[in-house]
């Protein structure tokens, strides 16, 4: 009996073997990198928003608000909104004395708690990570230019340029002059490109040291899909994508957040949590870990759709959905060919998994997953969940 086990196992692997593939375990850990708080023009405080998230399923959460990162000290006064909101009696009631208020006879005052104190607080070894950020954010003659900072340790004041492209790479120096520095790993990614039609295809073609933007993001005032004047996101980083691989450089991978501001009515109308993500592969829980899978492509985006395996080897890349009830999927694949000048599909398959093949004069792929399934809280109405793994070239 035995024997016979270890004639199977051996008759196994070497079956394995000789197709050249073993489909490993994926640790897919689920996070969101742009969030906004009272810090700045967010309108909740930061530990009700972790404590969404974290009651959500997620592994990580960046608070990124707008040029500053929660480091000193910030009475933040009661507005009216806020009283209609009733967001300190939601706080007191989550997190009872650890609530600091003033008042005096006309205001009351509430001290917003220090990145040091909310990770602290709310962060678990190994299960919920909290990540410092900054969304260095400045304009130039009124184009927005917004750019996070995923574990930045000091604040980066926006730069001052002569150009929408100036600021950028300004801003991409002052990061990888402060990650030398401090010999960390920390990363800039360029936020809602369509708000305010701010950055445009050709800036980010002219970047140095770029490697994400955001390809899908929650506000519904960001224009992800462009207008009758303006190309969508997806677009956008194919374009790119072909540029930076003619001109050798590392290719641009797709980021989907939330981008959320507002946690206490939920609509179209507003920027909510729980609308884009990323899923890193990283066995480890930590900044470090979760950085390097992001700059080795080894994560997707997603508006909905999970995925239990991304696979590729020398032969084809394979995609296997972990699916919803009721949901009909389809996986198209995407490829940049050898004197071609477009990013087209190469192959499209209803279903919960599908392979594709490479051919001959195939430069790189990425997939994209469409559902028919209805997001709960949509940005834009009647939109469904979808996901995109990273793009990669194909030795
Ligand atoms: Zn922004
Ligand atoms: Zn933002």
């Amino acid at each position: 009996m035995k024997n016979l086990f270890f004639l199977y196992r051996t008759i196994i692997l070497l079956l394995l073997f000789s197709c050249g593939e073993s489909i490993t375990h994926q640790n897919w850990k689920k996070g969101n990198l742009h969030t906004h708080s009272l810090w700045s023009d967010g309108d909740d405080f930061p530990e009700m928003i972790i404590q969404w998230y974290k009651d959500h399923d997620y592994q990580f959460i960046a608070l990124s608000d707008h040029n500053i990162i929660a480091d000193s000290e910030f009475w933040y006064t009661l507005r009216e909104r806020d009283i209609k909101n009733k967001t300190l009696e939601k706080y007191q009631n989550r997190f009872g004395d650890w609530v600091e208020i003033k008042k005096d006879s006309v205001i009351t005052s509430v001290r917003l708690k220090t990145f040091e104190e909310f990770k602290s607080k709310l962060e678990v070894t190994d299960s919920f990570l909290i990540i410092k950020s900054e969304e260095v954010t400045s304009s130039f003659e009124e184009k927005p230019v917004h750019m996070n900072v995923t574990n930045i340790q000091e604040k980066i004041n926006p730069p001052k340029g002569q150009s929408v492209l100036d600021i950028m790479q300004l801003t991409i120096n002052a990061v990888i002059e402060q990650s030398k520095k401090l010999n960390l790993k920390m990363f800039t990614h360029i936020n809602h490109p369509n708000f305010g039609y701010g950055v445009s295809v050709e800036d980010i073609k002219k970047l140095n040291g770029e490697r994400f933007f955001e390809v899908y993001n929650g506000h519904p005032a960001v224009n992800n899909e462009g207008d009758d004047m303006h190309i969508d996101t997806e677009t956008m980083w194919d374009l790119i994508n072909i540029h930076y691989y003619d001109k050798d450089k590392p290719l641009m991978y797709g980021i989907a957040t939330d981008d959320s501001h507002n946690y206490h009515t939920l609509s179209s109308e507003h920027s909510n949590s729980g609308r884009g993500w990323v899923m890193v592969n990283s066995k480890k829980l930590n900044p470090k870990n979760l950085i390097i899978a992001m700059e080795n492509g080894d994560f997707y985006s997603s508006t909905g759709i999970y995925l239990k395996t991304i696979f590729a080897n020398k032969h084809r890349l394979f995609i296997e959905i972990n699916p919803e009830e009721n949901t009909n999927y389809e996986i198209i694949f995407m490829g940049y060919k050898k004197g071609s000048n477009e990013v087209a599909q190469l192959k499209k398959v209803q279903g919960t998994s599908a392979s594709y093949y490479y051919k001959k004069d195939d430069i790189f792929i990425r997939a994209r997953i469409n559902s028919d399934a209805k997001k709960e809280n949509p940005y834009k109405p009647h939109e469904t969940k979808k996901a995109w793994t990273q793009p990669f070239i194909i030795q």
